[in-house]
């Protein structure tokens, strides 16, 4: 090339959820039968959209205008239909604050890339990666992140935020996923006040993913960053409808933007937003002119509560599975669809292997496993011996040992012989 053509922060795009699926093929074409459990779309996991869903769609559907571009901010209705639902729940939201995206992914994507260059965002470990490469491929700098205590439930250890962003300057904003992804963790009201208050002390905007928002099930109710940030915290809500209609593959998210006037900086930085959006012309129309007559619909909570109760029945037993596993620290997710365990310092080392069924496949994963992170390594041979496909927490930027897997399986049976699987696999490995 004449010129180096390479952006400066191309290394630090990195997804670990996708990246494990070529290897996952290739030991499918050796003959393993792979179980995905690496990623989040219930759709792939074989969950049903109920047909009530798909009427409203096929109606939809079968409009002309459904077929053209919308508003850059988004189809009007769909808009005014997220404001009369905030204002339901008591909060107020102008139409003209919210912006539609392909996706969350999409506006993730926007947010960091028109954020200046020098400004970091500080966000939770384990980090789900969509955010952190992003975050870090806009800087060219690492990933700041504070810690998720897995010996506290997950817990944000609010020390360990408020030094980072007392010592790093360039922290312009704290990001919070609520409900969080990778750990199920539910943020507690004075967590999050802690956050609010740490980010009016230091003047900085919140970025508060809530695409998990209606996916709760635990003892900590889900409270909105809304809630607590006053009239001051210039604030981004992330919403979507990937996860709960489900419908991921709609490319379907917005945002909604908080005390957008309390700051002239911020106000600059969000009105570019639109702008970025407005070159792209718009987000996909069929999911915007949907979601109104979605949510409208009385069915839409009580499938919502149904969807709950469900991971709320898998989480409860994966936790009684797993917490009897010598050298696992397990904490019951309480929203969101994953389960994320750790192995206490000292379980994993690189002489553990499993029982591998074929040659081929044996030679395959002690090749490819040499230079891996001990939890790599172990999820490498628990894919190659039993076929399970989970993500390792090396994989969200984390220095803790251990693994995601998700609560998403429809069927109750499959679902009992995937855990016995992976206790059974955990307990020969780490005896090893
Ligand atoms: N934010 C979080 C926390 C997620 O877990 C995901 C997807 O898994 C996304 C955003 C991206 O969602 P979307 O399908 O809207 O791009």
């Amino acid at each position: 090339m004449r010129n180096n053509i390479v952006h400066p922060g191309a290394d630090q795009l990195t997804y670990e959820i996708r990246g494990i699926v070529k290897d996952a093929h290739h030991l499918a074409s050796l003959g393993v039968d792979i179980i995905w459990e690496n990623i989040g779309d219930p759709i792939a996991k074989g969950v049903e959209v109920p047909e009530w869903i798909k009427d409203i769609v096929k109606n939809v559907v079968s409009d002309n205008s459904a077929y053209g571009y919308s508003p850059t901010a988004g189809v009007t209705d769909a808009r005014e239909a997220i404001v009369q639902m905030r204002a339901a729940e008591g909060r107020t939201l102008s139409s003209d604050d919210i912006l539609f995206f392909n996706g969350l992914g999409d506006a993730i994507s926007i947010v960091y890339s028109y954020l200046n260059q020098n400004s970091k965002v500080i966000g939770p470990n384990p980090a789900y990666p969509t955010h952190s490469s992003a975050e870090a491929a806009h800087s060219d700098s690492p990933h700041v992140s504070y810690e998720l205590d897995p010996y506290k439930n997950w817990l944000p250890s609010i020390d360990d935020l408020r030094n980072k962003v007392k010592y790093n300057p360039a922290i312009s904003a704290i990001l919070i996923i609520n409900p969080d992804n990778p750990t199920g963790m539910v943020y507690p009201r004075v967590i999050l006040e802690q956050i609010v208050s740490i980010a009016r002390e230091y003047d900085l905007f919140i970025i508060s993913d809530e695409i998990y928002a209606n996916i709760t099930y635990g003892n900590e109710p889900f409270v909105s960053i809304y809630d607590l940030i006053g009239d001051d915290v210039p604030t981004l809500v992330m919403r979507g409808l990937s996860k709960e209609i489900p419908w991921p593959g709609a490319r379907c998210g917005w945002i909604e933007f908080h005390n957008r006037t309390s700051d002239s900086v911020f106000d600059r930085y969000v009105t570019s937003l639109f702008d970025a959006k407005m070159l792209q012309v718009c987000a996909t129309t069929l999911p915007q002119r949907v979601l109104p007559k979605l949510f409208s619909d009385p069915r839409y909570t009580a499938h919502l509560q149904e969807k709950s109760a469900l991971y709320k029945k898998r989480a409860d037993e994966a936790y009684k599975v797993l917490r009897s596993i010598p050298g696992i620290i397990a904490p019951k997710p309480e929203g969101a669809f994953y389960y994320s365990v750790i192995f206490e310092d000292g379980v994993l080392n690189n002489n553990q292997t499993l029982a591998i069924e074929t040659k081929e496949v044996q030679e395959f994963i002690q090749k490819t496993v040499q230079e891996f992170s001990p939890d790599k390594r172990l999820v490498y041979y628990l894919m190659a011996s039993t076929g399970i496909c989970v993500v390792p927490l090396s994989g969200f930027n984390s220095q803790l040992h251990g693994f995601r897997f998700t609560l998403l399986e429809p069927d109750d049976q499959t679902f009992t012989n995937l855990l016995s699987k992976l206790k059974e696999s955990m307990e020969y490995y780490i005896s090893r």
